[in-house]
């Protein structure tokens, strides 16, 4: 779609070359989205493609994605071996209602920042602990928790001008178990609740997402007993927390969250 109100194109080949944030601007990354519906209020586009970041580097502490990366580039990655949990990222994209044909130029960090219920890339990301890199328009940077970054539906901690650099996600989680359940109304359909597991020296870990307003991460020194889970998903997510759209109503979404979660946890038992 064309975006009639852009009358200005940045393209930057730095960090000092991205222009001071004002409003009306956007940074593009694979244009998915944003040029999937009206933008009215978006009259300058910044690319962000033409900063030219590597899209994965492997460090020994874990995997450093560029937010540019695309959810093609993450899946085709060769990877090391022991990073078991990486069997997560080909099912989560699957998990998305876009086609292999959109994950060619649709990025990790675009989904991050969309923030929708349904963002694969964030119950990826929160199910292996991962961190985010942000520049902050001031010039400066800071480092968040995924688990932390999504506030609600649509909703980020991201400030104006602020953007995504990259994602580290640590090897220690990398090297987890992990198990994913996605329930629809339809078979490809949008993801009306989306959850992982993941099961590593730590503990166990259960991500929930799409069912509910924004990700909540539950944490246990092990795999829990089924009441156990059950009691901490009660204490946890309120009511209030689960979402009602065209993709499921709340009490539908709360009820599947619960059969998901325990199918999870036998399955890393
Ligand atoms: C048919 C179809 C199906 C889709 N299905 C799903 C789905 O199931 N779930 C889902 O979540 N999405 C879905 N999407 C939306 C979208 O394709 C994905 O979320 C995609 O990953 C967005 O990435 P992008 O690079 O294309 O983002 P863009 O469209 O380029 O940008 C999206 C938003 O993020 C901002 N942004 C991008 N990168 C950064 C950054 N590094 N820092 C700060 N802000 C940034 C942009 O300014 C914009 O507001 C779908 C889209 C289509 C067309």
């Amino acid at each position: 779609m064309d975006l009639s109100f852009v009358t200005e194109l940045s393209a930057p080949r730095s960090r000092d070359d991205l222009p001071a944030p004002e409003p009306g601007t956007a940074y593009l990354a694979g244009g998915t989205w944003l040029y999937s519906e009206p933008q009215p209020t978006v009259t300058r586009l910044v690319d962000l493609t033409t900063l030219d970041w590597p899209a994965i580097t492997v460090h020994d502490d874990g995997l450093e994605l560029a937010a540019t990366c695309t959810i093609e580039n993450l899946c085709n990655a060769p990877l090391p071996a022991e990073w078991t949990a990486t069997n997560l990222f080909r099912p989560c994209a699957e998990s998305l209602v876009a086609s292999w044909k959109i994950w060619h130029t649709a990025t990790v960090g675009g989904n991050l920042a969309l923030a929708l219920p349904a963002g694969a890339m964030i119950t990826l990301c929160c199910a292996l602990d991962a961190e985010l890199l942000i520049w902050t328009a001031d010039g400066g940077e800071r480092r968040v928790p995924v688990n932390r970054f999504v506030t609600g539906a649509g909703r980020t901690v991201l400030g104006d001008g602020d953007l995504i650099r990259s994602i580290h996600l640590p090897a220690a989680a990398l090297r987890g178990r992990t198990s994913l359940r996605k329930i629809a109304y339809s078979p490809l359909g949008r993801s009306g609740a989306l959850l992982a597991g993941r099961v590593d020296a730590d503990g166990f870990a259960l991500t929930v997402t799409a069912s509910t307003v924004r990700p909540f991460v539950l944490r246990f020194p092990a795999v829990p007993g089924s009441d156990a889970l059950s009691e901490s998903l009660s204490e946890r997510i309120s009511p209030d927390d689960y979402l009602t759209d065209a993709h499921g109503a709340a009490d539908w979404r709360r009820h599947v969250t619960g059969v998901l979660a325990e199918e999870i946890r036998r399955e890393l038992e």
